[in-house]
């Protein structure tokens, strides 16, 4: 990878757009072998997309989409809505993601448990919260029933998908998800994290925002205390991935020192291009390199550009486009000195939509411009692979065939 940097000329969006960069299918591999480096005009397939964060379920039970059908639609069945800001400009539905190749993604599991006083929003009880993942995980079977999506849990079902994918022709697939909790919160006793690793259950990032059960979140500030430490034990029996994504910079530390199993962090962005704690700072992400950890840029407009006001900045008022989520992936890839540690977590169904994504990004399927981004800054087609998806899949790969509980 070389460390030269886009020129601010070619940041102007016509002269983007006088380049015809194409993301659909019709194009062809002919000329991408050898030795020719990318090139902007060079025709190719779009890249496969591992995408390490979606929020699919939420989206389905308390959005209330249906993520099966065209974009268009599920717009155009909330145009008249106004209880959540990102109506009727949702970016993720199943068939934009095969559009756009992106084949396998993390899904989550989500419900907070706010306890009194918590500033934060979520269910009043642990159970509760349990109950809402319930309804989540009804909703990704009956996804799997239609053939809409395939769980992935073990090696063998992961190597069978990533060859279905491979076919040209990838319009009526299922989409991959490994499932994952987003807050561990709604685990309301220990042995529930075994149900849970039985029906598929592979990472869990054990805060989400605020104080929770086991670990401090974002916008608070706290270690793990004895509940998060037995949670973290109980998840390296299973090998689960440890996401870090989320947890204060206290818990994010003592759950490093702690946790022997494997780590990730499925959607964060860097501090020292966009200062918050919800961000890490370049010492954690040299720890996480350090540690064989993969980081998803996420594509939420305020972790990619300073000081972002919600509600009152929007895309286009402060130029934010895919460049600032190349700039992200960028810092972490010199900070490695290579592209083995940056991936994709979009998040772009996290709450938010086209009001806070990135301008030339229509739906997530315009994640494929990102490829033309990288080449131009000198990103290899090997690069643009590792980060695209190649990372991601050789991390839970190496996981899951060291263990017995996944190599089956
Ligand atoms: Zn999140």
């Amino acid at each position: 990878m070389q460390k030269n940097r886009l020129s601010a000329t070619l940041r102007d969006e016509k002269m983007f757009e006088e380049k015809k960069y194409e993301t659909g299918k019709n194009r062809t591999t002919e000329h991408t072998s050898g030795n020719t480096k990318p090139h902007i005009i060079t025709p190719m397939e779009p890249t496969f997309i591992f995408d390490a964060h979606l929020d699919l379920a939420m989206n389905a039970i308390e959005w209330n989409r249906d993520l099966t059908r065209p974009i268009e639609e599920v717009r155009e069945r909330e145009r008249l809505m106004t209880d959540k800001p990102d109506r009727a400009k949702n970016t993720v539905t199943l068939p934009e993601m095969r559009k756009g190749n992106i084949g396998l993604c993390v899904a989550t599991l989500i419900a907070r448990y706010a306890k009194p006083g918590n500033p934060f929003p979520g269910w009043h009880s642990p159970e509760q919260a349990w109950a809402m993942t319930r309804g989540q995980l009804a909703w990704y079977r009956a996804m799997e029933k239609k053939g809409e999506m395939k769980q992935i849990a073990c090696l063998s079902q992961l190597e069978e998908h990533l060859e279905l994918w491979n076919r040209k022709d990838t319009s009526n697939l299922p989409v991959g998800y490994i499932l994952s909790l987003e807050g561990a919160d709604s685990l309301y006793q220990t042995d529930l994290l075994e149900t849970a690793w039985q029906e598929g259950l592979r990472a869990i990032g054990p805060a989400h925002y605020g104080p929770g059960t086991y670990a401090h979140g974002t916008d608070s500030e706290g270690g793990l205390g004895e509940k998060g430490r037995q949670l973290l034990k109980a998840m390296e029996e299973f090998q689960m991935i440890l996401d870090v994504t989320h947890l204060s910079d206290q818990s994010f530390f003592e759950a490093i020192d702690f946790y022997k199993g494997p780590v990730w962090a499925s959607h964060h962005n860097c501090r020292s291009l966009v200062p918050h704690n919800r961000q890490l700072s370049d010492e954690q992400i040299n720890i996480l390199i350090n540690r064989g950890a993969v980081i998803g840029t996420s594509l939420d407009a305020w972790m990619l550009v300073p000081a972002w006001k919600r509600g009152i900045d929007t895309p286009r008022s402060r130029n934010v486009t895919l460049e600032n989520v190349a700039d992200h992936i960028d810092h972490i890839c010199q900070l490695a000195g290579n592209s083995l540690h940056a991936g994709i977590g979009s998040d772009l169904d996290g709450a938010f939509g086209k009001e806070q994504s990135p301008l030339d990004l229509e739906t997530i399927a315009d994640l494929q411009k990102l490829h033309h981004l990288l080449a131009l800054r000198g990103y290899s087609e090997e690069d643009i692979s590792n980060i695209f998806h190649g990372n991601f899949i050789r991390f839970i790969r190496k996981i899951w065939n060291e263990s017995k509980l996944y190599s089956l």
